[in-house]
């Protein structure tokens, strides 16, 4: 782990590096506040241990200047002080420092409480990890590795919201697989999710790196086009639905699948401002029964005509 030490006293800061290299420790020195910030801003730097009295930039100025700044990880601090008051010791803690030693500092103090510092920066980076995680299973569907519903909805809401701020076009894409049930009687549900898969992988390539693509159900998915007229997001279901036409399953018994797909494209009312998303939903979910009710595999464009 990477440990800053920032100190004025040059025979200090070889004291503490020896102590901490010895430990394993990848020792990095600043002579002052200043110099320490400026290490700081350039390096991922989790460990520090600074000097209270540096000139220039003291060592709670500098802790202060760490606090503001957000990192991406947490820094964890250890205030060096020859001052050893319970005001000062109290001082330092409010300024942000998670821990204090005083000068001269016992060499077994400093070891023991350096390795709690460690231990609370590796508990800080598991909870990190694990929040990630969370967030990837509260944002993806787990078969698909699309989005999932409640996702695709908060990120197609603010590509709404901007594309009604721009004045700029916005398209969507309802698909649904057709006779999907037939498919999963026949086959079995293994190859009924390998379909989806499969599904969900063209879609994937398909798409432009701005789209949003989920999984709106079962065998439904949603594709939301910023910037897109009627006309380009009939173009990449029509390519789509070719794609899907194009690409059977291949069983262990040299057997090929075939699967299809129908699609209802609407584009935003840019004169409406509620409901937006809801409208497009319904208006795309409307074409995709047109496509459906006249053969399937077909892509249909929602017209208000074919409302009532
Ligand atoms: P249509 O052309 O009218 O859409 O017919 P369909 O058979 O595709 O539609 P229906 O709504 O009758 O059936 C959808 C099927 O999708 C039923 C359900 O078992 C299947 N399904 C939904 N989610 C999954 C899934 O995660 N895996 C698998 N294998 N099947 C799923
Ligand atoms: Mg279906
Ligand atoms: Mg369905």
């Amino acid at each position: 782990m990477r440990v800053l030490i920032a100190d004025d006293d040059s025979s200090y800061r070889r004291l503490l590096e020896a102590i901490l290299r010895y430990r394993g420790y990848e020792i990095l020195e600043a002579p002052d506040g200043q110099a320490a910030w400026n290490m700081l801003q350039n390096e991922s730097i989790p460990f520090v241990i600074t000097d209270w009295m540096m000139p220039g930039l003291d060592g709670p100025a500098l802790i202060n200047r760490i606090r503001q700044a957000q990192f991406p990880h947490y820094t964890y601090i250890i205030l060096l002080t020859a001052r050893g008051g319970q005001d000062d010791i109290v001082g330092g803690l409010q300024s942000g420092a998670d821990d204090y030693l005083t000068k001269p500092c016992d060499l077994g103090e400093l070891r023991a409480r350096v390795a709690i510092g460690e231990r609370i920066l590796d508990l800080e980076m598991r909870l990190r990890e694990a929040m990630g995680k969370l967030e990837m299973l509260a944002t993806y569907d787990s078969l698909t590795g699309l989005l999932n519903r409640r996702a695709l909805i908060q990120l197609a809401n603010r590509e709404i919201a901007r594309a009604q701020r721009e004045s700029s076009p916005l398209s969507a894409i309802m698909m649904d697989l057709d006779y999907f049930k037939q498919i999963n009687d026949r086959h079995g549900h293994l190859i009924g999710d390998q379909a989806l898969m499969l599904l969900a992988t063209l879609i994937k390539r398909g798409k432009r790196e701005y789209d949003l693509a989920g999984r709106w159900g079962g065998e439904e998915f949603f594709i939301v086009l910023p910037g897109a007229m009627l006309g380009e997001a009939e173009s990449v279901a029509e390519r789509l639905r070719e794609e899907i036409n194009n690409s059977p399953i291949h069983l262990t018994n040299q057997e090929l699948v075939y699967f299809h797909s129908s699609f209802g494209i609407a584009g935003l009312d840019m004169e409406e401002n509620d409901d937006s998303f809801q409208k497009l939903v319904l208006h795309a979910d409307i074409a995709l029964y047109q496509a459906k009710n006249s053969g399937r595999d077909r892509v249909c464009i929602f017209s208000p005509e074919a409302k009532d």
